[in-house]
């Protein structure tokens, strides 16, 4: 049995309650290990550790900050092999996707916010008559980073990494679905020589311990990404404190193709946004709208590929639909299609638990599934299911399409499939969404500002954005004079 500690002054450690909650591989949905579940005593112990040490870490200069950072890449890009392996059983997501993506990421992310510390500089106003303004930009103090489970390793680097980077010491809190690459990451800490303090990491539920972390008076800001209803949830606990808050929340992101496009390129495209990771990704393409020129021939082809991603074994090489990550979000994931259904929605493809043969016969799988045929209006095409299911309706124009494109409170991502330049640019325009991606989906720059509007969330997260997040801005006005001669 794996045991999940929390990180804190630098150790290992458990809760003083002895309270544990279990820990799930998906693949097999069978408890594998034991997660300590924080309560209010090891908070309190995160926040003066984060205290204590934050004076220190504040005025070790940025590049200094970064090269713990640097270190920590490293560590994790020789322990590429082990974490990925966590991840997978951890999450249910096939080894080759924890290989290639989520480890690599959190490297990456690391390795980014190492340089952002020593490249991010403020700016300064020169005024004429005589004074100069220049922006002191200073971190927060003790922060907090609550994390999903779709992403374990990549989204927790995601915030602690520019935090750190800037300045602050951190309470971060993964999900209690996929606790164990954080707890590897605490061990890599350790090995490191992270001074104790800078980084503190709690687990537990997130009613529990994140709702505590929110509310503690200590924590000067948080940056959270989740579900929407928790990050409303978060805003109302954190709002009358005049917490910083960043929220990076759901979406329900249309994915678009024109008739003029690429044919084969959106179609792998489109395959891509919606089913990897078992379409748990914030970002997917859930709602697949086509031109209407092309309609037929292309969900023909769609199902015809969404058919052969056959779930099986996250372990095995050639996996590449894995498990669903819980069996709560199995059970939603199939309610959705059945309402799906009952909304009047045509099942193409999947619409139904699997189960592989051999150890993985109990494990939540689901089948890629593609429904047509549903009102605009239904819950199943304005509400966020984050699963391996993807709606399908025809638009006959630019006008309509963005019509549809919008009409949903979401607003994190949109992807567009075209050869019409000028359209692509019209259309990013008028697009509701945070990010716009024009012939590819999820090609990733970490300087750009990720995050999303209307109820995907507050804020954005990425590059230079981050470290402004994670620091104060403070204007210092200087007047000089003139020399008269
Ligand atoms: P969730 O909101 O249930 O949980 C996210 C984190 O918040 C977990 O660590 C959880 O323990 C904690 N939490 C739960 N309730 C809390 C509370 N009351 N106070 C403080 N912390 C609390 O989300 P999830 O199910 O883990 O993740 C899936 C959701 O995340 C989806 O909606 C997905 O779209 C979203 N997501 C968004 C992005 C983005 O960048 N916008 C990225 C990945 C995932």
């Amino acid at each position: 049995m794996e045991t999940i500690r929390h990180y804190i002054n630098g150790e290992l450690r458990t809760s003083r309650e002895d309270a544990w909650l279990d820990n799930f591989e998906p693949a097999t949905g069978q408890v594998y290990g034991r997660i300590a579940d924080a309560g209010r005593a090891e908070l309190e112990d995160a926040v003066a550790a984060a205290e204590a040490a934050f004076p220190a870490w504040r005025r070790t200069p940025g590049p200094e900050r970064g090269r713990w950072l640097y270190r920590l890449a490293e560590l994790v890009e020789r322990d590429l092999e082990k974490l990925a392996a966590a991840e997978s059983r951890d999450t249910g997501k096939p080894i080759s996707v924890a290989r290639s993506l989520d480890i690599p990421r959190a490297a990456a992310n690391l390795r980014f916010f190492a340089g952002a510390a020593g490249h991010f500089a403020s700016e300064s106003h020169l005024m004429e008559d005589g004074a100069i303004n220049w922006t002191l930009r200073e971190p927060h103090g003790v922060v907090g980073c609550i994390s999903p489970w779709n992403l374990p390793l990549y989204l927790f680097t995601w915030k602690i990494a520019p935090a750190l980077a800037a300045g602050n010491c951190v309470i971060g809190k993964p999900s209690e679905v996929t606790p164990v690459t954080a707890c590897h990451l605490a061990e890599l800490c350790i090995e490191a020589g992270l001074p104790q303090g800078v980084l503190n990491i709690l687990h537990g539920r997130g009613a529990g311990i994140g709702a505590e972390l929110v509310a503690h008076p200590k924590v000067r800001a948080i940056s959270f990404t989740g579900g929407t209803a928790t990050g409303a949830e978060i805003a109302r606990s954190a709002a009358p404190m005049f917490k910083k808050l960043s929220l990076e929340l759901g979406g329900k992101n249309p994915n678009i193709v024109f008739d003029d496009c690429d044919f084969d390129k959106a179609l792998e495209g489109s395959l891509k946004a919606a089913f990897a990771n078992q379409g748990q990704i914030c970002l997917c393409g859930s709602r697949l709208l086509v031109q209407r020129g092309i309609y037929d021939r292309f969900r023909d082809a769609f199902v015809e590929r969404a058919r052969e991603l056959q779930p099986g074994d996250p372990m095995e090489e050639a996996t590449r639909q894995g498990a669903v990550v819980s069996a709560a979000h199995h059970e939603k994931v199939l309610s959705c299609i059945q309402r799906a259904r009952e909304e009047g929605g045509e099942i193409l493809c999947g619409g139904e638990a699997v189960q592989p043969k051999g150890r993985c016969a109990r494990g939540w799988f689901i089948a890629p599934t593609v429904i047509e045929g549903l009102p605009r209006d239904c819950h199943t095409v304005r509400e966020e299911i984050f699963g391996p299911v993807v709606t399908l309706a025809p638009f006959e124009d630019e006008a309509e399409a963005l019509t549809i494109a919008n009409e949903v409170d979401y607003g994190l991502a949109a992807s567009l499939w075209t050869a019409d330049i000028s359209r692509a640019h019209r259309m990013s325009r008028e697009l509701e969404t945070g990010l716009v991606w024009v012939n590819t989906w999820m090609l990733r720059d970490l300087r750009v500002p990720m995050g999303g509007m209307k109820h995907s969330g507050v804020g954005r997260e990425g590059g230079f954005e981050a470290m402004r997040f994670f620091t104060e801005a403070k204007n210092v006005c200087i007047r000089f004079e003139e020399n008269e001669g």
